[in-house]
């Protein structure tokens, strides 16, 4: 016998809608005409002003692309969260705190001023802090050092990145006022190695060549907690990733960090190159290119183009969550629900009797502080017909995605608080997920959870 036929795939181009809507971003600001080419590095003057490209890549793993995405162009400042992201996995947080701050500076990306008292620069996104995050990356020699954070770079973009050796030798010979920083703050304390060889090794990280698309990857990366979503790699802890999207927020954009978080409400970093990333937090990454740059050094086009998305994708990070789900989709009593099959007529009597003092709360989504809350505030008070007042309580979590710590400890408090006052209570969990700890029961399925409370009910009653 021949096997069944396989059913032939039809392409719809569904993907294609979501496509549309970056052309239509794309379309209404490529004409734009402001900005100069970054010149202070030569070679970033020869660059095509009319390049723009715009790149989304989603947490799934789908990259969409609109215009010039996948020309390469040098990552410069966009170098410096994931190399902070680096840092943070070799030292922790505490550690490169020691030696890096994270307040935004409200000056230009190339200030010099240090933090007095410590001599620490302001923070990660700014030159004179990347330049010590580059030098915190643990290695035995600059060599070693520079292949590290290429490897990292690349491990963000699920490619192998290479240099622009032309752009590399350009800033390396014109470099003049980031010598000066990293003297500083060698002078200072806060850059302890050596630093013509960290600087060096800058020079080469800021001249890793990526596109937009590779742009999207990363950000995805971060937005999707430290996973990269095309490659399924794992490049860095969740913690990791969330406390750099928190210093891009706040320190992403330089001098118009606090202006950018109003209008766009994203995390984000921008550099000379006329590159740009933001993280939709759990949703995409977001890379964008175009050269010309306003007077803070961010990409014109690139930004205008990103607050568009942000506009119409409702991203900002201070919208409202959706709470039009409510978490607790289903409170009721086993008297109101269907009874279960092979109860005698007599069982069934009572069971419609005294059904009352078995409560159902189902929950469904993600259990944080909201959604405990209003399971908590649900069996404030619970029936029961029984003289001594005992009843049951069925938790069903099949639906609950995750259960976050405040969720549990408030839920675990709960279980605790009801079997101490005569309320049994059963956990349903298909997926045996331990959630809620000290239950008298759990039962994978609700019907199981159901007869179980009805036979003690039956029995006592
Ligand atoms: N390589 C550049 C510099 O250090 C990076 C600056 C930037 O992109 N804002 O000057």
């Amino acid at each position: 016998m021949s096997p069944p036929a396989q059913p032939s795939m039809r392409p719809t181009g569904a993907g294609e809608l979501i496509t549309d809507t970056l052309d239509v971003v794309h379309d209404r600001f490529s004409a734009s005409e402001g900005g100069e080419l970054a010149s202070y590095i030569p070679e970033l003057a020869t660059a095509d002003p009319g390049l723009f490209g715009i790149a989304v890549a989603s947490v799934t793993g789908n990259v969409y692309v609109s215009g010039d995405a996948d020309v390469p162009f040098t990552i410069q400042s966009l170098s410096k969260p994931f190399v902070f992201a680096l840092a943070l996995r070799d030292l922790g947080l505490e550690e490169v705190l020691v030696r890096v701050g994270a307040e935004p500076s409200g000056e230009g990306f190339s200030s010099i001023r240090l933090e007095p008292g410590t001599g620490r620069p302001p923070n990660p996104m700014v030159n004179a802090g990347a330049i010590v995050t580059t030098s915190l990356v643990d290695a035995p020699d600059e060599a070693a050092r520079f292949e590290r954070i290429r490897a990292e770079l690349g491990a963000f973009a699920g490619r192998e990145l290479d240099v622009d050796e032309r752009v590399y030798a350009s800033e390396a010979a014109t470099g003049d006022r980031n010598r000066a920083i990293a003297y500083l703050m060698h002078g200072a304390g806060s850059l302890q190695a050596d630093v013509e060889g960290t600087l060096g090794t800058y020079f080469r990280q800021c001249s890793v060549l990526v596109t937009a698309r590779d742009l999207a990857v990363m950000a995805a990366t971060l937005a999707n907690g430290g996973v990269n979503p095309v490659t399924g790699v794992e490049v860095v802890e969740e913690h990791v990733a969330e406390r750099v999207l928190a210093v891009m927020a706040t320190c992403g954009m330089y001098d118009y960090a606090g202006e950018w978080l109003l209008r766009a409400g994203l995390p984000a970093k921008s550099g000379v190159s006329g590159g740009l990333v933001c993280a939709g937090v759990g949703q995409f990454g977001l890379g964008l290119f175009s050269p010309p740059l306003d007077a803070r050094g961010n990409s014109v086009r690139s930004v205008a183009a990103a607050q568009e998305i942000s506009r119409r994708f409702d991203l900002h990070l201070m919208h409202r969550p959706d709470r039009d789900v409510s978490a607790l989709y289903r409170s009721t009593r086993v008297d109101r629900l269907r009874q279960l099959a092979h109860r005698t007529p007599g069982q069934r009597r009572r069971l419609r009797d005294l059904g009352s003092a078995i409560s159902v709360r189902a929950v469904q989504g993600s259990v944080e502080f909201a959604a405990a809350e209003s399971i908590l505030r649900s069996v404030d008070e619970l029936p029961s017909p029984l003289p001594d007042g005992e009843c049951w309580l069925i938790l069903d979590l099949s639906r609950a995605s995750r259960v976050i710590s405040l969720g549990a400890q408030l839920l675990g408090g709960l279980v605790e608080r009801l079997q101490s006052q005569r309320v049994h209570v059963v956990v349903v969990d298909p997926f045996e997920r331990g959630l809620v700890t000290g239950v008298e029961h759990r039962t994978t399925t609700f019907e199981d959870a159901q007869r179980w409370c009805e036979d003690q009910l039956l029995a006592t009653a």
